[in-house]
């Protein structure tokens, strides 16, 4: 800080910007960025497992959220600290990539920051843990593909698909109506998968919600919902094998760019004016009528406006129509009618049976909450249906696969004659604490349920062990149908091993001051 004079020898201070900010250096960046981290991550612990709580996120302008879906309780927190922000990420990117797993993917990294923090107060260096972390995150990956068992399912018999993504919607407040709408999400996935080329295009699935109804009213329509009603409430509201006209264009008459002025000052003119205007209107008419080889539309979907003379005009003509369609909605009925044509073109209605729709209605609470919950928690069962189908392998869930991860790493430190054992058996002690939350999560004693399944597991060999979270009686999750998919899995430790190792290779914090 500086105090100058200026020409008229008023006095003024220069603050460098430097002294605006404040800074952490070393250790204490490191501490201080773990302590975001770790805050971000229990937030999320609480709500993980089909027992987990839920949370309430209310926005600035109001509207409220319920959710236990880790990317969206991260992505509406608003969170100011950067670390925090790097947490928000790593959910966000397993969304991207698996759709699944997004809070426990939090939950692990949380505990991986939490353990490294011990080793850092031991005076191990940040290096050293972000190398035995990834060390121990390869153990743990390859040892996820030894335990991994194939999933068999086939076109006709889906069932197993079906119970995968009734795991996954088990933990959500959409649970009540867990295995239908698990049925409509694997046959909507199976409506648009290519399974010999094991892919799917979730883009051709839309999900919508309309209030007003009840959970249970949630269908699947193979075909595209448009939510529009017919321009002229005369017009026919059912017509089968359709023959669409897609208008991208308005259907008007041409506006000329410049101004023109028209001068009607006799009755005659306004007549022919209006009989040119007419005859325009119905030209187009007859146009849609008779497009692509005389073939003929029944139907027309514009995707703007039309007056009212057009419009009385379609319907004396017979030709129903549906005006202010989205750009979106009448791209996929172009993909479905298999036309690439968009602009004027008809195909038969029935063949775009390739496209489908869930209707999602929840009454009661009868509200958009509840609709965008169900919505989110249906994307979930989606990802999990195609990442099945892209990857039959899977895990055991109920934490089995990361309990016998970390007995697998556990073993695996001892091979290590670095300071990085240290950090292997960190990693694998955090790897214990998605069990643990689980545990808890479900009312039970965390450290007693956890040291009890493991050693069953290293007892009885068996890799399926897990958390009895609902309490069903056997805690071999096998027999509980409770698992997940491999690449989720291997997914969530590879993620967050990645964002600890960033978080510990920051030794610098340079950010504007409070005030
Ligand atoms: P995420 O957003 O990470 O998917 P969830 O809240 O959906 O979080 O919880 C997923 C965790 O709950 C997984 O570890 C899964 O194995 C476990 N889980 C789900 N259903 C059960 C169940 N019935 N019994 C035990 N564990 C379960």
């Amino acid at each position: 800080m500086a105090m100058t004079f200026d020409e008229f020898g008023r006095p003024f201070i220069i603050l460098r910007e430097q002294e605006q900010k404040t800074r952490l250096r070393g250790l204490d960046a490191q501490k201080a960025n773990i302590a975001a981290g770790k805050a971000v991550a229990r937030i999320l612990r609480t709500s993980l497992g089909p027992k987990g709580m839920d949370k309430m996120l209310q926005s600035p302008d109001g509207e409220v959220t319920i959710t236990n879906d880790g990317a969206t309780i991260l992505e509406q927190m608003d969170v100011d600290n950067q670390i925090a922000k790097l947490m928000v990420e790593l959910s966000r990117s397993q969304d991207y990539e698996i759709g699944d797993g997004t809070t426990g993917v939090v939950v692990m990294a949380g505990a991986l920051l939490e353990h490294a923090q011990k080793l850092l107060e031991r005076g191990i260096h940040p290096i050293r843990i972000a190398e035995g972390y990834e060390m121990a995150s390869r153990v743990a990956v390859d040892h996820l593909e030894r335990i991994s068992h194939k999933f068999e399912f086939s076109a006709t018999n889906v069932e197993s698909l079906i119970q995968t993504c009734m795991t996954t919607l088990s933990s959500k407040i959409v649970n009540r109506c867990k295995r239908s709408l698990a049925e409509i999400a694997v046959k909507a996935v199976l409506a648009v998968a290519d399974l010999e080329r094991k892919d799917v295009n979730l883009d051709l699935i839309k999900v919508e919600g309309k209030v007003g109804g009840k959970l249970e009213d949630t269908e699947l329509i193979y075909g595209i919902v448009v939510d529009k009603d017919m321009s002229h409430p005369q017009m026919p509201k059912h017509i089968e094998d359709a023959k669409i006209a897609i208008l991208t264009c308005p259907f008007e008459p041409p506006k000329p760019k410049t101004k023109h002025k028209v001068d009607i000052d006799t009755v005659e003119n306004f007549q022919t004016l209006r009989e040119q205007e007419q005859k325009y209107f119905d030209d187009m008419v007859q146009k849609c009528k008779k497009v692509a080889e005389d073939v003929g539309a029944t139907l027309v979907i514009c995707q703007w406006g039309f007056d009212d003379e057009a419009n009385h005009l379609l319907m004396h003509r017979d030709l129903p129509a549906v005006r202010w369609v989205g750009g979106v909605e009448l791209e996929l009925i172009a993909i479905a009618t298999v036309s690439n044509d968009i602009c004027v073109f008809c195909v038969r209605w029935e063949n775009c049976a390739k496209i489908s729709r869930v209707d999602t209605r929840e009454a009661g609470q009868g509200n958009k909450m509840m609709i965008e919950e169900t919505k989110r928690s249906l994307h979930d069962a989606l990802c999990v249906a195609r990442n099945l189908i892209r990857n039959n392998s899977i895990v055991y869930g109920g934490g089995s696969a990361e309990i016998s991860c970390s007995i697998a790493v556990d073993a695996a430190a001892d091979k290590y004659p670095g300071v990085e054992q240290y950090a292997i058996r960190a990693f694998a002690d955090a790897l214990d604490a998605v069990p643990m939350a689980l545990a808890e999560n479900s009312g039970l004693q965390p450290i007693e349920t956890l040291s009890a399944v493991k050693s069953q597991q290293i007892k009885d060999n068996n890799s399926c062990c897990g958390i009895d979270c609902n309490d069903v009686g056997t805690n071999d999750m096998r027999e509980q149908n409770v698992f997940e998919t491999l690449i989720g899995k291997q997914q969530q430790i590879l993620l967050s091993t990645q964002v600890v190792k960033m978080v510990m290779k920051i030794d610098d914090v340079i950010s504007p001051s409070e005030f």
